[in-house]
């Protein structure tokens, strides 16, 4: 692999900080460690904004002047897009899909919309359980009647070439233990809609880096998350030069953390939420690497890590809280 073959926008800040979480660690009973991607630096950070830099790049490549996504109303992934394009001095448009059901003033007025806002997108709201894809297109067909140049940026910017943002955390991660002599016997994250994962998996994979990594979902069931993670990581590999390398077992994710569904707080997500925040001080987000949290809590219980030194990717996300004032605050009283 040899990732300066594809175009990439730089402004990610990288390497981001890998840390250890010694109170957080002693509560669960494990070694843990933190990969810090919710410092990537763009408009509050997160996983997304690895991936934007090759979307970016390829964007920027083919003279596109729009940018066109697609998220849940408090999308991250909206959020870094929108902030990617104003870099770039690109337009952005985004469709938000009212996933969750919420019509709560904080969770559809504050957060990340608030910042989508502030950040200048024009923004289309569309029911849950709207066809996504035609929304994206539709924007896209409407952008170029005006005479524009659309770049359609599926959910989450996972696709073989956000992927490939992840390829390159994989890389980074191991040549920052390496050099910190840290060996480290899993890697665990929030799974959603799957190009973190599977960028992870296809890097892993054409490193030669046999580092398992247990992926918590957010939104599907396991087969599904396990099915849409792998065919990614399959065509991430052979992007890159690796066709052969990514293999079915290494793909897994627990998705028994999922509560209510997409977007949903519960009980377990809010416990993790103020776990972290109180030994660490550390934020995590409700929707993702929140639950992921919830998950990694619970099975550390049950021992599943004994005796391992777990990195934990921290995938961003806080600006979220805001949006979910109305659910967090009577449970923290
Ligand atoms: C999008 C997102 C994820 C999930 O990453 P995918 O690449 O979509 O699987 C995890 N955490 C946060 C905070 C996110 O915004």
């Amino acid at each position: 692999m040899h990732l300066a073959r594809f175009p990439r926008a730089r402004f990610a800040h990288l390497p981001t900080p890998l840390e250890p979480l010694p109170r957080l660690g002693a509560a669960l009973g494990i070694d843990l460690w933190v990969k810090r991607d919710d410092c990537t630096g763009l408009a509050g950070g997160g996983n997304k904004t690895r991936k934007l830099e090759f979307l970016l790049g390829e964007a920027l490549a083919q003279g596109a002047d729009t940018l066109v996504t697609q998220g849940a109303v408090q999308s991250n992934h909206v959020r870094q897009t929108i902030a990617a394009g104003a870099r770039f001095g690109l337009r952005t448009e985004v469709i938000l899909e009212e996933r969750t059901g919420s019509k709560a003033s904080d969770y559809m007025g504050n957060g990340n919309v608030l910042l989508d806002k502030l950040l200048g997108a024009a923004i289309r709201y569309v029911p849950g359980g709207a066809d996504m894809v035609a929304e994206l297109e539709a924007t896209a067909d409407s952008v170029r009647q005006r005479g524009g140049k659309p770049y359609v940026i599926p959910g989450g910017g996972s696709n073989t070439v956000g992927a490939l943002g992840y390829v390159d955390c994989a890389r980074e991660l191991v040549v920052q233990a390496d050099g910190m002599d840290l060996k480290i016997d899993r890697l665990v994250t929030a799974t959603g809609s799957a190009g973190t994962h599977a960028g992870l998996v296809a890097g892993f994979a054409a490193l030669s880096v046999d580092i398992p990594i247990l992926g918590f979902g957010v939104r599907a069931p396991k087969p599904k998350q396990e099915e849409n993670v792998f065919n990614l990581a399959l065509a991430t590999a052979e992007k890159i030069g690796a066709a052969g390398r990514v293999n079915r077992e290494m793909v897994v994710a627990d998705c028994d953390y999922v509560g209510e569904g997409y977007g949903l707080v519960d009980q377990g997500v809010i416990d993790a939420l103020a776990l972290a925040a109180r030994t660490e001080g550390l934020l995590f987000d409700p929707v993702y690497s929140g639950k992921a949290l919830k998950g990694l809590i619970d099975q550390a219980a049950k021992g599943a890590f004994k005796n391992e030194r777990v990195v934990f990717l921290h995938t961003g996300g806080a600006q979220g809280l805001f949006g979910y004032q109305s659910v967090l605050e009577p449970a923290l009283r």
